[in-house]
């Protein structure tokens, strides 16, 4: 991995190169994007740069004093990707470089990952240890929150205090897809930097790249709304129905029963098939100009609207795909009409 492989988002690597070279770097910034751009990647990466001891060396110089001096202007704005401090935070392994997500607070509570919704006090408690200490091993230490719009309030009040003083040679890197869902003064201590949502192209590139067929890559990367993450979304739901039949009378129901029992995954994953729907009656619509399939399409947009509110996520999945086969649409991989 290295900065080349991250596509699509040419403006903010651009300024993070800038950083790099000047070598001022602010003590936090916000990477601020639609999920499955490659925020996370670009943070991993710019870790990575900032504290590489360059290919070349001895893993054991490490440890030693001149390795922690800050590197020359070349070698800081590309990480070598192999010595034992690029390896290590590759690896999740670095002393220096601590990542907050659903991982490290359900290993740190010892509780379900998948459990971990929000970022709570004891996870900030925790990485505020390492705060005030002196870095292990290299010259920086860095902080990456992982869904820093999902810290609770007392977890971010915790953080302002941190960022009101932070301390030398310290960077946050909050990764955010609303920054509005921080407190306007921890906004105001952090750079934002801005990831915008790839084009379809890319999408369908890096997915073929993962061994994804390149007709099932384009098919997922026109309705991925530019996000890796939302294209392999609805690849794993269209793996997840493709045993049902769209022929069988049931089929809207059986759809519907396999959604998940937790209301707010079953509302992201109901939003997802519509999405579908409305996708391909879009794309429906443009080649035959009819009026059922904008009729179909104002329908949809309106039920995307209800899943917004106090309504049975199943029942507007089911409502949605009868409606939509009513016109010809289905939601399966074998439908070609995107
Ligand atoms: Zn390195």
């Amino acid at each position: 991995m290295s900065f080349s492989k991250i596509l699509g988002q040419n403006k903010a690597l651009n300024f993070l190169q800038i950083l790099l070279k000047s070598e001022r770097i602010p003590p936090a910034l916000i990477f601020n994007g639609p999920e499955g751009v490659g925020k996370f990647l670009t943070a991993k990466e710019f870790a990575k740069a900032l504290n590489c001891i360059k290919s070349g060396k001895e893993d054991e110089s490490l440890f030693a004093d001149e390795q922690k001096k800050p590197q020359t202007e070349k070698e800081l704005t590309k990480p070598c990707d192999s010595c034992i401090s690029c390896e290590q935070i590759e690896k999740r392994a670095h002393p220096d470089v601590r990542i907050v997500d659903s991982v490290f607070q359900g290993l740190l509570l010892q509780d379900e990952i998948n459990k971990q919704k929000n970022i709570k006090i004891e996870s900030i408690r925790e990485i505020t240890k390492y705060v005030y200490a002196r870095p292990m091993l290299s010259a920086r230490k860095i902080f990456i929150v992982q869904d820093a719009g999902n810290l609770t309030m007392e977890s971010q009040n915790a953080m302002l205090k941190i960022l009101e003083e932070p301390p030398a040679d310290t960077i946050f890197i909050l990764i955010c897809a609303c920054k509005n869902l921080l407190l306007p003064t921890i906004l105001s201590r952090c750079h934002v930097i801005e990831f915008k949502p790839l084009p379809a192209s890319i999408v369908t590139d890096i997915l073929s790249v993962n061994s994804i067929p390149l007709n099932e890559a384009i098919m997922y990367g026109e309705i991925s709304d530019g996000s890796v993450k939302k294209a392999l979304d609805i690849k794993n739901l269209m793996e997840k129905i493709s045993g049902f039949d769209p022929m069988d009378p049931a089929y809207a129901f059986k759809i519907s029963a396999g959604l998940p029992k937790e209301l707010y995954l079953a509302r992201e994953e109901a939003g997802t098939f519509l999405d579908i729907l409305i996708a391909r009656s879009h794309a429906r619509w443009k080649i035959n100009s009819s009026n059922n399939h904008k009729n179909l399409l104002t329908k949809l947009m309106t039920f995307k609207k209800y899943l917004k509110q106090n309504v049975s996520p199943g029942l507007i999945l089911e409502s949605a795909l009868i409606e939509a086969s009513e016109t010809g649409i289905s939601i399966g991989v074998g439908d070609k009409n995107v």
